[in-house]
């Protein structure tokens, strides 16, 4: 199979994620565009903590299978909704981390206004209504999002980031669950200090000029 740097990727990040438990048992997906005329995305089924370079499918953008023996990932149509939707991102990881999946059970938005770096590497990260897993209205959950944040939680199922490589992208992911256990953490120890609004302005104003958005 083509595409040996990008198979390397997605088997270390798919490590990465089973060990910091962000996944359990064959949960999660990970995809990466390497051009614009096809998709390598992690097969169903399979624990993405020990993926082997055949457990990884190549796909064309409507989600025909190029190349590959596995079935690709049931949530296949959510990867292909964010290649069609941005042209900026080139890797999907989507994982079931406990903090973060947690405020999806309770349908609670991260706050947007406690910590500058959040706010300087990722933005505000919504909360995207449910959809049954693999099924479109995931993709069409997503839609009115997809254009603006680069990180989601997914109501009553799990965490959507996205990056310029799969690295950010699981960059973003480790950042959506962080903040999510200091959020679960400081909400236990006492009242949330927020960032007054013109604060807020300011640092989304500097993550334009950092590079850290996604344009
Ligand atoms: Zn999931």
């Amino acid at each position: 199979m083509p595409y040996s740097k990008e198979i390397e990727q997605v088997i270390e990040i798919g490590r990465r994620l089973y060990a910091k438990g962000f996944i359990a048992g064959v949960d999660g997906n990970l995809s990466i565009r390497p051009n614009s005329r096809e998709i390598l995305i992690t097969a169903t089924g399979v624990s993405k903590g020990f993926l082997e370079p055949e457990d990884l499918v190549v796909v064309d953008y409507a989600g025909k299978t190029v190349s590959g023996d596995r079935k690709p990932s049931s949530e296949m149509k959510m990867h292909l909704a964010v290649y069609n939707g941005r042209d900026n991102i080139h890797a999907c990881c989507h994982a079931h981390p406990p903090y973060a999946t947690a405020f999806s059970v309770v349908e609670k938005i991260l706050p947007p206004n406690i910590l500058p770096e959040v706010i300087l590497t990722l933005g505000q990260i919504p909360l995207v209504e449910y959809a049954p897993p693999g099924t479109a209205a995931v993709p069409r959950a997503l839609e009115r999002f997809l254009k603006e944040h680069d990180g989601f939680i997914l109501t009553n199922h799990g965490v959507l980031t996205l990056g310029r490589n799969l690295f950010e992208a699981f960059y973003r992911m480790e950042t959506v669950e962080h903040y999510a256990k200091i959020i679960y953490i400081a909400e236990q120890s006492g009242k949330l200090n927020f960032l007054d609004l013109d604060e807020v302005r300011r640092l989304e104003k500097l993550r334009e000029t950092l590079g850290t958005q996604t344009k």
